[in-house]
């Protein structure tokens, strides 16, 4: 008897919401109480020392040690009247998750004494034995060192009893392991590009910060129901697991109401997050039965992957407090939507202008067209860097699946806005322009606001969608660090500005007036770029094809995507403009080989487990059930029990060609993941695993679905896809 499944069941139905009494009802009486906040910073610190934090903060200036120490002192004071007893550098290796080793701020100083304390040194640097995390070959074990480095642009923050320190972290020779360093210098490098084409229309603008605003798509289940499927226990997704006859079709769970359980759940993350100043303001149910967002106000783009990061990591924390478990990985169930993680991308000044969005008049608005036709201008020259920023093993189950945008990468702008540019396109006269030619540009660009304010089609399905006044990169998945994405998007912008600008100086060079420049480079723009729009829909077989004949790039799978990471382009993209080094770069690359490799040789070994522990035996007692049946049939009807028992020969003979199959596909899996296994090229590798072991997953799921079908419910040992999604 299945007894573990409906001992899982039944503890997952008696569940009731955890009540959440959290004395103050206002979140503004405790936002940013566990934050160094620069209010904090006033009142701990000397004025001199305060200010030259500010200007290292907002400037990049670095800090010496002496103030340093002094800012040190000051957050272990500030910890210490929260009760926090321990400090870490909180870190982001390229295993995707967060990492932390914690340092008690207690040092005995004789015998009997002791004092708290944290030095400068401590505070900016620290060196972690990290030998373990992904290096890509960069640290052998000669030279395993790498340390973390104090990235005082993001605060400061308490977990627990933990002061966390975000910090890079950098092998002993210098390079990046980690996400935060490559994208603080993509932030930098847009921020210089940014600010200089700014100078066309503002001249007191003197940083441009990008911003960004996820959306964190995940799904919940029941703790017991989570331990009870060893598939998503290990791998985070079900890889068996036969449709329910209800799924989502009915779209009934969307924006409808938050079950209790999960209310209190969502209630009280939100509390942790507002804590630590992640300002999370919007929750909903989404699509699929279980599915659930949260966003956030959108944020200075390194804080908000900072918070997004975070915010995963409370999430799953408290969820564990309701007896929950998130699941954030891109596609937990077959037949469901998956999840993933809008970033929503901007670029603001410090003068307080959002540089997507339209002004009021044309001088504006000739602003707004520059950076969003340049914008798109990088889309369309590196749509292979976008797509290798957002390959993984989980969202490859999601891109191209009709539910999450294309593998294609395309951009959808909205009819109003495509006329506008079409209008440029054919208005900006090549040669001198009349003035009666201007004005009517300039009529027409000054009509952008108006327009923008009826453009509510929303297309769902464009990886790269304009939303009013910001981008919106869709495709990146839900347990991705946002950092990848968000070093790709900044690098290739930040590029594009650069060559934008050097090419409307020469046109000014060349005595053209600013204006005219502007907009004749613009219309180049437009015209060389147009084949990455797409206003239609990104999940029709048709846009495959005119995406082929467009010459657009179609990568299907992690191994293909990341490639790129190869291609001399590439590399010389990202060393030109000081985000990543040739060595980084193939380092990233081996690296993103090594996760996808690791994750699917997990897989296929849980899938064979469970069809050799949970599947073949369960078919085997069901087969028991039915020979025994039609013995005493025979016994009872002697020839005549062919007809008699007609049903359970059927059902016999079924179940006996399902489990021989699923037994020749797990040994045909087990060949190939041996075959895998033994090549060296990491490359090579990881192209075997997906074209050679991964195949067999789906035809293993094929068949164990079938028995799961034929087999009595009562011996059917793992909770059913049903029981999983269903259960609140
Ligand atoms: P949806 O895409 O679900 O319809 P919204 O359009 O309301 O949602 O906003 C989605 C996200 O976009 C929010 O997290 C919001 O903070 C973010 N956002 C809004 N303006 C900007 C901006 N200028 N830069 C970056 N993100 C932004
Ligand atoms: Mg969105």
């Amino acid at each position: 008897m299945a007894t573990f499944r409906f001992q899982a069941l039944s503890e997952a139905l008696s569940r009731k919401p955890l009540p959440i009494d959290y004395p103050d009802v206002k979140a503004s009486n405790y936002y940013a109480s566990s934050v160094f906040t620069q209010n904090v910073m006033r009142e701990y610190l000397p004025g001199d020392v305060y200010k030259t934090l500010l200007k290292t903060i907002n400037e990049g200036t670095t800090l010496d040690r002496q103030l340093a120490s002094v800012v040190a002192s000051a957050m272990k004071d500030w910890a210490l009247t929260k009760g926090v007893t321990h400090y870490t550098h909180w870190f982001q290796p390229l295993t995707g998750t967060t990492a932390e080793k914690h340092d008690s701020f207690f040092r005995p100083i004789d015998e009997n004494r002791a004092i708290e304390t944290l030095d400068g040194d401590n505070l900016v640097q620290q060196e972690p034995d990290a030998s373990s995390f992904p290096n890509g070959g960069i640290r052998n074990t000669f030279e395993a060192r790498g340390y973390t480095a104090w990235d005082p642009t993001s605060p400061a923050f308490i977990v627990s009893k933990t002061l966390c320190i975000p910090t890079i972290f950098i092998a002993y020779t210098g390079e990046a392991l980690d996400f935060k360093m490559p994208l603080l210098k993509a932030l930098n490098a847009l921020d210089r590009a940014a600010t200089d084409v700014c100078q066309y229309f503002e001249k007191d603008v003197t940083k441009v910060n990008a911003t960004l605003g996820w959306e964190q798509e995940y799904f919940l289940i029941d703790k017991a129901l989570f331990y009870a499927r060893p598939d998503i226990m290990m791998t985070g997704r079900a890889l068996v697991g036969h449709n329910p006859a209800k799924g989502q079709q009915l779209d009934d769970h969307y924006f409808g109401s938050i079950p209790d359980r999960v209310t209190a759940f969502m209630r009280d993350f939100e509390i942790e997050s507002h804590k630590l100043g992640i300002p999370v303001t919007t929750r909903h149910n989404e699509v699929a039965p279980n599915q659930f967002e949260c966003a956030p106000m959108f944020e200075e783009a390194n804080l908000a992957n900072d918070h997004n990061l975070l915010l995963m990591d409370i999430m799953e924390k408290v969820a564990r407090k309701h007896d929950l478990r998130v699941l954030l990985h891109e596609k937990p169930f077959p037949s469901l939507n998956g999840s993933g993680k809008h970033n929503n991308w901007s670029m603001s000044t410090n003068t307080g202008i959002n540089l997507l969005a339209p002004g009021k008049n044309p001088k504006n608005n000739l602003r707004f067209l520059t950076f969003f036709v340049n914008t798109i201008k990088a889309v369309h020259d590196n749509p292979e860097i976008l797509r290798a920023s957002i390959a993984s093993a989980g969202n490859d189950h999601r891109l191209g699946a009709n539910e999450a945008p294309p593998a294609i990468v395309s951009v959808f702008i909205g009819r109003q806005l495509t006329q506008m540019l079409d209008s440029i396109e054919k208005n900006v006269k090549a040669g001198k322009m009349t003035p009666e030619d201007k004005t009517e540009l300039k009529l027409s660009i000054g009509k952008i606001p108006q327009i923008l304010l009826d453009n509510t089609d929303r297309n769902r399905t464009s990886p790269v969608a304009f939303t009013g006044n910001k981008f919106e990169f869709r495709a990146v998945g839900s347990s991705a660090n946002c950092g990848s994405a968000m070093i790709a998007f900044n690098t290739i912008v930040a590029n594009q500005l650069i060559l934008f600008k050097k090419d409307v100086d020469n046109r000014i060079n060349k005595g053209e007036k600013k204006d005219e420049a502007i907009l004749k480079e613009l219309q180049k723009l437009i015209k060389e770029s147009k084949k990455i729009r797409f206003e239609g829909n990104g999940y029709s077989e048709d846009w495959v094809k005119e995406a082929e004949k467009r010459g657009l790039p179609n990568l299907k799978d992690t191994p293909r995507a990341i490639a790129t990471m190869k291609d001399k382009r590439t590399i010389e993209l990202f060393d030109k403009l000081g985000i990543l080094s040739p060595i980084e770069m193939e380092a990233r690359h081996e690296i993103e080989l090594e996760n996808y490799i690791l994750k699917l040789q997990i897989e296929s070994r849980v899938l064979g487990d469970i069809a050799q522990n949970h599947i073949i035996p369960t078919a085997i007692k069901y087969q028991n059930i039915l020979l025994k049946n039609i013995k005493g049939m025979v016994d009872v009807y002697g020839k005549d029990a062919k007809k008699m028992a007609s049903t359970q020969y059927q059902l016999l003979e079924q179940s006996v060609i399902r489990l021989n199959e699923l037994k020749k596909c797990c040994d045909s899996m087990l060949e190939e993941r041996k075959k895998a296994n033994k090549i060296e090229n990491a490359e090579k590798k990881a192209f075997a695993y997906c074209d050679k072991v991964k195949p067999y997953f789906q035809e293993i799921k094929y068949n164990s679905d079938k028995l799961e079908l034929l087999i009595e419910d009562e011996l059917w040992p793992l909770p059913k896809l049903r029981e999983l999604i269903f259960t609140k």
